[in-house]
């Protein structure tokens, strides 16, 4: 527990939220984040209610002189939402969505997960694109991109943004937008946490309507070298309204997956057809037929169903670690290294997604955002999982050696999936131009690198 606790006085009568200390009956439920392998002991907890907490949370913390970690979803790969004798600042009260139907648009606090959004805005048949687990937070997410299964057709999270509200380090209430801190407003579409605390997103919204083809399609993992040569010639004829993910796996025992393949190791390719079903079955048709998969759950199915497939794979609690890079492309050599690494998984709750990039994010001028992966053509996301630290140091090296047998073919990383690399990796994944605006918007916004637990860009 940490010592600091006793010596902290904060006024509680300044916040309509709650005050959480160690010892209290909630401080664990609240310290707690998505990643297992955290087990970090905050000096303080302040669970906002609204932006008044929040501009007061950040003046104790600047009167105080801790050290102020922020959460909203909390799924940070590397536990970057807690951190010891911190104040945290936690979000995760601040659940409001109000969807105007008319304009197309959502106003969307900061606490609300991807979830939480879909359901509000599929009401109406309008989506946000976001990403594929429902329960991870729309904050971060947006934060740092925002990628997902309607991202070739519909673009990042942040390409949909009209405007966010912020609270700086010196806990100054701003807006940011095409008019209004147009700075700001280009840092924060990808540059993270770095800048200070939104505490609400104005998204457009896309007209997707309610239904996608939908779902994976199994062979057994030894043909996978034929599945993603086969893949790849497939994919680089696609359109935009297809995405699609590769995952290798042990077959989870889920609902969606034939009980015969449970816990064989099998290779799955996901489409999602955002556009008009029959053009979508004609399209996904030859993929479907090549050499005889072993199970084939790709059908007409409601979005929120296909957004929630992929929750129960990376449930809350386990012990979990990734490394990623973006390739250029599936070449032989690069096919050959995924294939060897993937026959050696031996964790049942290891799966490393492939994701398919381009499309309506490549339309976006590579200067209009902070965010830097508007040229990736695939995303490999390599991720180690165990129920406990029981066998996670082997999926580390596991995850760790893939990871650099791939190193030749390295083209950026997504700053989302970065783990605790150190600052020359987050300096690599906005590249160095973009870098260099995003140190002197820090600079500007935050000298003192007040917001640092994050992917940190450090001042100018
Ligand atoms: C299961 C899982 C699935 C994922 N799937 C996808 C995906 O499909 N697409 C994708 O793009 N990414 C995905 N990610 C990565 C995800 O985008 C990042 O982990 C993201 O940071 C999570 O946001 P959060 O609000 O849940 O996390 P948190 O841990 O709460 O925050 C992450 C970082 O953002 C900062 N931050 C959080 N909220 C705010 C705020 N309101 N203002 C300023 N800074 C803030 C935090 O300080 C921290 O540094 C996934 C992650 C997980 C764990």
């Amino acid at each position: 527990m940490p010592e600091v606790v006793d010596t902290i006085e904060i006024d509680e009568a300044a916040f309509r939220g709650s005050v959480v200390r160690p010892g209290e009956p909630d401080y664990d439920l609240h310290r707690q984040i998505w990643n297992g392998s955290f087990d970090k002991h905050p000096a303080l907890i302040v669970r906002c209610a609204g932006v008044s907490d929040v501009i007061a949370a950040v003046k104790f913390g600047r009167a105080s002189g801790l050290p102020v970690a922020v959460r909203s979803g909390g799924h940070s790969f590397p536990g970057l939402s807690v951190a010891d004798d911190a104040l945290m600042i936690d979000l995760s009260p601040m659940k409001g969505v109000r969807v105007d139907p008319e304009k197309r648009t959502a106003r969307v606090q900061a606490g609300v997960l991807l979830g939480e959004l879909d359901r509000e805005t599929q009401a109406f048949g309008l989506a946000v694109p976001s990403g594929i687990v429902t329960h991870t937070g729309v904050a971060g997410l947006t934060l740092g991109g925002g990628i997902g299964w309607i991202q070739r057709k519909y673009g990042l999270s942040v390409d949909q943004l009209v405007s966010m509200d912020l609270v700086t380090a010196d806990g100054e209430f701003v807006k940011a937008s095409a008019d209004e801190n147009v700075d700001l407003f280009w840092g924060l579409r990808g540059g993270g946490g770095n800048f200070g605390i939104v505490t609400e997103f104005e998204f457009r919204c896309v007209p997707l309507g309610t239904q996608v083809l939908a779902g994976p399609v199994f062979w057994p993992m030894e043909q996978s070298g034929e599945v993603l040569r086969f893949y790849r010639d497939w994919v680089a004829e696609a359109p935009d309204d297809l995405m699609t993910i590769v995952v290798h796996r042990k077959a989870p025992p889920l609902p969606f997956v034939p009980e015969e393949l449970h816990g064989k190791p099998v290779v799955m390719v996901i489409p999602c057809w955002a556009g008009d079903l029959e053009e979508g079955e004609n399209f996904i048709r030859p993929l479907r037929e090549f050499e005889s998969p072993v199970a084939d759950v790709c059908t007409p199915k409601p979005y929120l169903t296909h957004q929630a497939m992929l929750d129960p794979s990376f449930p809350p609690g386990r012990w979990y670690y990734f490394k990623s890079c973006d390739v250029p492309e599936l070449s032989d050599e690069v096919i050959d290294i995924t294939v060897e690494r993937s026959l050696q998984i031996k964790s049942p709750m290891t799966s490393f997604p492939i994701w398919q990039m381009g499309g309506a994010i490549a339309s976006v001028g590579d200067d209009e955002t902070a965010f830097n992966g508007r040229k990736a053509v695939f995303t490999y996301n390599i991720g180690g999982c165990t129920e406990t630290s029981e066998g996670f140091e082997e999926e580390r090296e596991w995850v760790r050696s893939f990871w650099s047998a791939l190193e030749p073919w390295h083209e950026g990383v997504y700053v989302n999936f970065l783990g605790d690399e150190g600052a020359e990796r987050v300096r690599q994944s906005y590249g160095p131009e973009k870098y260099d605006r995003l140190q002197a918007l820090k600079q500007k916004y935050d000298p003192d690198n007040f917001f640092r637990i994050n992917q940190n860009i450090s001042p100018s």
